[in-house]
């Protein structure tokens, strides 16, 4: 037998989801983890006999927080609960937790117009920062290790992410008017090649390319921003087809519907990521499929602003990569995957009849590997020899949860996010049992005040000093 290697954490999962190649469920798992990779998954008593012969003592989450004794291994109990990938929410606008529950059940033109973009046209970096540090938490709070997002300023949600120690997927929302970040399309270009400059010495935030919507672009945006993601080599957002209305106004501006005008212009491949894909045709979803893009849903947001309903079954059964976001917190009103994994089964069902559609295991698959894969992120969404430790525990001390006959059916239509009891960032716990690793509840609250100062001075009409 080879030497095994080092294992500096090694963690006992009373059921452990692998969501590895042959879908394992472990009863009473063991994963051993060294530098924040994971080096070998098994029975407890195969990992304990391998990396942990004379360990007797072991953690409970809360002990885990505390930063690692150089050497040690260390052992987290995690007996008593259900482990699973760390989930990975494709779709949001972080910083928007600074608006969630300020303009609710208003339609969404009447909403952006009258709300949001008056709003979003005084940000400022304090307040982008703020508002990225309150979702960051609440991702972490319910088990999101990873989020991809588009919005402006993007580099204080970059420090924010690096302060929580989550792992996030950074774009700059890239319009065909001046934002509060840039005046032309190509100094946006040119942002997004300086933050990925900017996060290049950390291994957990990577930089994407989103242009909004092909409403609020051009076609020479569209092939520019393609171009220029193919160069850097990351990945390619944007929010397309999202409800009938926006395919109308594609027609009138275009002569064609979103799904054409992107194709058109070559933007479509494996490296695309479409987020929403409410409306459309068959042959829409033959030609994502054929091109190898994913479709990011939001089934939350589009109930909520009644934007329609994603074809998420014909869409698998097409063979298209189908991957969850929550969007923004002022139209879902929350950045919890597992509200989002619970409403995408359920609509899925309810939308074609059909109560054997977009089934428990389909929606986990989307809320971990489908996540990765739509990301280009190796080594994310599963939990197996050679993936990176991200991971997340719920407790199956919560009467929701137990007793348990199947853990899949348990993590989609049971838990509600805040049964997670640990999340654990590349071998690092972020999150266990009511305390974060890098803030406290006081910081958090200093945080969500500035916030609330600021939109109510932003409300009362008079000028804001700055944060
Ligand atoms: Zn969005």
């Amino acid at each position: 037998m080879s030497t095994l290697p080092h294992a500096d954490t090694i963690i006992r999962a009373g059921i452990l989801v692998t969501q590895d190649a042959d879908r394992r469920v472990i009863e009473d798992a063991g994963i051993a983890i060294s530098g924040g990779d994971i080096v070998a998954v098994d029975h407890w008593s195969a990992i304990s006999d391998a990396f942990a012969p004379n360990i007797d003592a072991a953690l409970t989450p809360r002990e885990a927080l505390q930063p690692q004794q150089a050497g040690a291994p260390r052992v987290i109990d995690l007996s008593r609960h259900l482990v699973l990938p760390g989930l990975i929410n494709c779709h949001t606008h972080a910083a928007m937790t600074a608006f969630r529950g300020l303009a609710d059940d208003q339609p969404l033109m009447v909403w952006l117009q009258e709300h949001i973009w008056p709003m979003e046209k005084g940000l400022t970096p304090q307040l982008v920062h703020a508002g990225s540090i309150v979702a960051c938490a609440e991702m972490l709070r319910t088990g999101t290790t990873c989020f991809a997002d588009m919005y402006m300023l993007e580099s204080e949600t970059a420090r924010a992410a690096r302060q929580m120690g989550i792992r996030a997927m950074l774009g700059e929302g890239i319009l065909g008017f001046p934002t509060r970040s840039y005046d032309t399309p190509q100094q946006a270009i040119e942002l997004t090649a300086a933050l990925r400059d900017a996060v290049a010495d950390t291994d957990t935030i990577r930089v994407c390319m989103p242009p909004h919507g092909v409403y609020t672009t051009s076609e020479d945006i569209l092939k520019d921003t393609f171009r220029a993601a193919e160069d850097m080599d990351m990945p390619w957002m944007i929010h397309l087809s999202e409800s009938a209305a926006e395919c109308a106004q594609s027609l009138e501006m275009y002569g064609k519907r979103p799904v054409a005008v992107v194709g058109d212009a070559g933007c479509l491949s494996p490296r695309s990521v479409l987020v929403h894909c409410v409306d459309l045709t068959d042959g829409e979803i033959e030609r994502i499929a054929a091109s190898g893009a994913s479709v990011a849903h939001n089934p939350r947001s589009n109930m909520k602003l009644a934007s329609g309903i994603a074809r998420v079954r014909d869409l698998l059964a097409a063979g298209v990569n189908v991957c969850l976001g929550t969007d923004g917190a002022a139209s879902n009103n929350s950045l919890n995957l597992f509200r989002e994994m619970t409403a995408c089964a359920m609509l899925g069902k309810v939308s074609s009849g059909d109560p054997t559609a977009v089934p428990a295991a389909a929606v986990l698959d989307a809320a971990t590997v489908n996540g990765a894969r739509a990301l280009r992120w190796d080594g994310l969404g599963s939990i197996r020899e050679g993936n990176i430790a991200d991971i997340v525990a719920l407790s199956l001390d919560e009467p929701a949860l137990c007793p348990v006959y199947n853990p899949i059916s348990h993590a989609v239509y049971a838990a509600g996010g805040h049964d997670v009891a640990l999340t654990m960032v590349g071998g690092r716990v972020l999150y266990a049992d009511g305390t974060f690793a890098n803030i406290t509840t006081e910081e958090l609250r200093a945080n969500a005040r500035r916030l609330s100062e600021w939109v109510d001075t932003a409300r009362s009409g008079k000028p804001h000093s700055g944060a």
